[in-house]
């Protein structure tokens, strides 16, 4: 049930209708970090996006879209936090009711956040059960909306918005590292690059034990694996998105992987350097950068980082670990 692909014009309407309503987050820069990649590294951070994450933008533009009926009768969504608290977000600002499946054991954080948006939680076992079919299945009975967190045309589309600002602040850039899920982010990073900056070379960014995406790149279609167990909580999917690995195939140079490792090795750069809070599967994109140095010298390189929601405590604790 393939929706028409999204286009780079889609990414400028969302734009426009996120108008005055996200964040436009702002570009930092280190010297440390300029200094030890030899390269000029441009850091878009959607850590300080509203709620947290860039997920405000695809969820806020897809939501935006819905029909007074749709908007009555209200939206379903499931994730491991970062979606959730955006549509719970998106609808609490535009008046729908919104229901979202959250997995038992998401983190308090991200919880407290959702409730606290006035959307209604219903927990699911995020090894054990296909929270996409409970979602669905709910849509179905209830007359409400789906959102997807990532294989959905609007989504994706709000997803790309952050990189438009990035390239419309900084211009041309040789290369642009995005974390990856399951595609939202990098597909309209990528519909927002290649019309921006059409020889920027694009990588998405996995952690190395969920690196379905990847091999779904190696073989040319998409290739399912158990949930990946990471500390990278944002890119636990087990299967990149239809829509987005069209996207990614299309426009994508490559996909690298980091380690859980890597991860908090930049964390603690973002911390100690740049006094910023970066949750882990926001450091995707820095670790992987870190990782290609050799390849990046003299070049303008841009950074995603999509999010920033972590408990303090686990912060800590990732922070003083040795993993
Ligand atoms: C959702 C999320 C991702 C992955 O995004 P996709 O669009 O699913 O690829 C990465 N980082 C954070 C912080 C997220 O919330």
């Amino acid at each position: 049930m393939l929706q028409a692909l999204p286009t780079f014009d889609d990414v400028l309407a969302a734009a426009a209708r996120l108008k005055g309503i996200a964040h436009k987050t702002p570009v930092l820069q280190s010297t440390t970090l300029n200094e030890q990649l030899h390269a000029q590294v441009f850091i878009k951070c959607e850590n300080f996006q509203r709620m947290g994450a860039f997920k405000f933008r695809g969820g806020f533009n897809a939501l935006a879209k819905l029909n007074a009926a749709q908007r009555q009768a209200g939206v379903v969504a499931y994730s491991s936090g970062n979606h959730a608290q955006a549509v719970a977000l998106s609808a609490r600002i535009l008046n729908i009711p919104a229901t979202l499946f959250m997995p038992h054991d998401a983190s308090p954080a991200k919880l407290a956040a959702t409730q606290g948006y006035g959307a209604k939680v219903i927990g699911y076992d995020r090894y054990s059960e296909d929270a996409s079919a409970k979602a669905m299945q709910l849509a179905q009975e209830k007359g409400l909306t789906f959102i997807p967190p990532f294989d959905h045309a609007d989504v994706l589309a709000g997803q790309g918005t952050a990189a438009l600002e990035l390239f419309d602040e900084v211009g041309d850039l040789d290369a642009l590292f995005v974390c990856l899920g399951g595609g939202g982010l990098l597909s309209g990073s990528a519909l927002a690059a290649r019309a921006r900056s059409p020889l920027c070379k694009i990588y998405g960014v996995e952690p190395e034990a969920g690196n379905d995406t990847q091999q779904s790149f190696r073989k040319g279609e998409r290739v399912k694996i158990p949930t990946p167990v990471t500390i990278a909580d944002g890119a636990q999917t087990p299967m990149v998105g239809a829509i987005t690995f069209e996207i990614i195939k299309a426009l994508v140079d490559d996909i690298h992987t980091v380690t859980d490792a890597q991860l908090i090795e930049a964390m603690r750069f973002y911390a100690e350097r740049m006094k910023m809070v970066v949750e882990p599967t926001g450091c995707l994109s820095l670790a992987a950068a870190i990782q290609a140095a050799s390849s990046l010298k003299g070049q303008r390189v841009g950074v995603i980082i999509s999010g920033g929601n972590v408990d303090l405590a686990r912060f800590a604790q990732l922070l003083t670990s040795s993993l």
